[in-house]
């Protein structure tokens, strides 16, 4: 057990119960919509969804829905790697003890323990399914990574670990009878009777509008929410729908407050914020401020490999002691051959920026990243609900605590995913024969307001939100971010749409509000959480969760 939580009493955790007028987004008449049954759903093609669904797929028969393609994911976009002890040299107490470090007091030991305990043969399994881990002399290639004390971090097409993992998942999946997988479903809102069960979902799919999937149990995979601030290297999906519809539908969520900020992403006026990994730090690349100084020093002894969440802050520290928009990484004196080869994603978008790695310095600044906080779950992944499993980065296991160390979360999402699909396995009311579903009738008051432009609240509120509620918060700006949400909640929460766009903004105002709340709450700095009015870790009040539960 690491030092950080060794001998410490479990954390308690604060409930706080919050007002939601609403439980379902659209109208609903479960009898005169198209209706599919399944054993189970699973809402999420990354790679806890992928995972989940094939474990479950061994005993049940299975729908897997995502809203866009299979491949829009963050999954997808994964870079660096996936930790997994696999070295001689290395240890599960080693990888145990720098998680629980990394966690801030408040991450799981026994969670953290299980989890880095079946890495090792998970990431076996992926390879065994064909995912293309790079190798050295015929061996799989390990590298390191800040807040990791050795070098266990598998990558896959050099820079493209989580293409190699989602390709193989999902060629997987395909040739797995009894899964059938749904595109383009845009799922809504989990259905749950009256005795707080979950029984399925409604969603709208492209083929037949709005549908309900029926089923005996439901795995939420959907991912995280970086589209919640304006700068972000999270994909278009990541709207947090599966944290504001576990809310709607009375799941308790947990330590929302904790969000990861990477701190090396691509800044170039107008194009999105691709991540640069800081694999590319652990191979030697530097920081540099715009006046050419190297500067992580004066933050942290550890320099460049400090955590994400100090080098994050230190560069915002720079930015704003030179006045500029961002700083820059140096990779001028690593080889250009060995670069292009083990950063081949990077040299290319590089490239397509004019810039020569050999010659020139990479403009970068800090982007939302991981969400650290979602549906709490026990250590088997089932939430407050009954029939409800999370896995994912939409759930919080107690893994990460109050910080994310970096590669950990595939590592969550591969063995998360397992151990939902097999408690679906395992669960007795299993099939969707032993259903027993109440007829759902829900409708919306009618609404006399004008048409709204969502897309101009969005991006309002992802202003707002990196504004005031990004990487270091104070109580004045939470305090009005949370004033100024309520108010566009209000009126945009009175609609009932019928697009995505609609639902996405309604889930993101959700999610917000209750975010900048919990961060309002937590009066001290712990993980990634930082507050510059009370910078630092207060364990008396506050080495605790915050729960978060619709009132109601
Ligand atoms: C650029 C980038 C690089 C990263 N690099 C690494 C790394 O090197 N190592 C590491 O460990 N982690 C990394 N991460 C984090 C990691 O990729 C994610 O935490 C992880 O992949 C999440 O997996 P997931 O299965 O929970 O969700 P995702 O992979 O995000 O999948 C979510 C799924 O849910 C679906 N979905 C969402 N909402 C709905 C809805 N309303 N209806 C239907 N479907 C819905 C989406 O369509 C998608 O299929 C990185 C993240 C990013 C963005």
């Amino acid at each position: 057990m690491g030092e950080q939580n060794k001998g410490q009493e479990p954390v308690p955790a604060e409930q706080i119960r919050f007002g939601e007028p609403r439980r379902y987004l659209v109208n609903i008449d479960s009898i005169s919509t198209s209706q599919l049954f399944a054993d189970c759903v699973i809402v999420g093609a990354g790679i806890a969804g992928l995972r989940a669904a094939l474990e479950a797929a061994d005993r049940r028969n299975v729908v897997l829905v995502c809203k866009a393609g299979l491949e829009d994911s963050n999954t997808w976009k994964a870079q660096g790697g996936i930790a997994s002890v696999l070295r001689e040299d290395d240890t599960f107490e080693s990888h145990v003890a720098d998680t629980l470090r990394t966690g801030g007091g408040i991450a799981d030991p026994a969670v953290v323990e299980q989890v880095v305990r079946q890495g090792p043969e998970l990431v076996r399994q992926l390879q065994d399914w064909g995912a293309g881990f790079d190798r050295v002399n015929g061996r799989i290639d390990t590298t390191l990574e800040g807040g990791h004390s050795h070098a266990r971090i598998i990558h896959g097409h050099g820079d493209e670990t989580g293409r190699a993992i989602a390709e193989a998942l999902i060629a997987k999946v395909r040739s797995t009878s009894n899964i059938r997988i749904i595109e383009h479903f845009f799922t809504i809102d989990l259905l749950t009777d009256n005795g707080n069960r979950c029984i399925g979902i409604v969603g709208q799919s492209k083929e037949h509008g709005l549908q309900i999937v029926w089923a005996a149990n439901t795995i939420l995979a959907t991912g995280g929410g970086g589209q919640l601030y304006r700068e972000t290297t999270n994909p278009p999906v990541a709207t947090t729908d599966g944290l504001a519809m576990a809310y709607r539908a009375g799941a308790v969520l947990r330590d929302l407050e904790f969000v990861q900020f990477h701190p090396t992403t691509l800044y170039v006026a107008g194009a999105s914020r691709a991540l640069i990994t800081e694999t590319l730090r652990g191979e030697g690349a530097y920081l540099l401020d715009t006046k050419g100084r190297r500067f992580m020093k004066e933050y942290d002894e550890r320099g460049e490999l400090a955590p994400r969440d100090v080098v994050s802050r230190a560069i915002l520290a720079q930015m704003r002691k030179t006045d500029a928009t961002h700083v820059y990484l140096d990779v001028r004196h690593l080889d250009k051959e060995y670069f292009a080869k083990r950063f081949p994603l990077i040299s290319d978008l590089c490239e397509s920026f004019d810039i020569d790695v050999s010659h020139d310095l990479i403009p970068v600044r800090p982007s939302a990243h991981y969400m650290v906080g979602g549906v709490k779950t026990d250590a088997l992944a089932r939430t407050s609900i009954e029939n409800l499993y999370a896995c994912g980065e939409v759930a919080s296991t107690g893994l990460h605590g109050a910080n994310r160390l970096g590669s950990n979360s595939l590592l969550e999402g591969l063995v998360y995913g397992k151990l939902a699909g097999q408690g679906v396995g395992a669960s007795e009311e299993a099939d969707a024969t032993s259903l027993q579903h109440p007829a759902i009738k829900y409708h919306v008051p009618h609404s006399d307001r004008s048409q709204l432009d969502t897309a101009d609240v969005r991006n309002s509120l992802r202003s707002l939100m990196w504004r005031n509620v990004g990487i270091t918060r104070k109580a004045q700006p939470l305090a009005e971010a949370q004033e100024i949400i309520r108010f566009w909640h209000r009126y945009v929460m009175d609609k009932v749409f019928d697009t995505p766009e609609g639902w996405e903004c309604q889930n993101l105002l959700t999610t917000a509000l209750l975010l900048a709340h919990c961060a309002e709450l937590r009066k001290e700095s712990r993980g990634v959480h930082y507050r510059m009015d009370h910078t630092q870790t207060d364990d008396n009040r506050f080495r605790k969760h915050t729960e978060i539960v619709r009132a109601g």
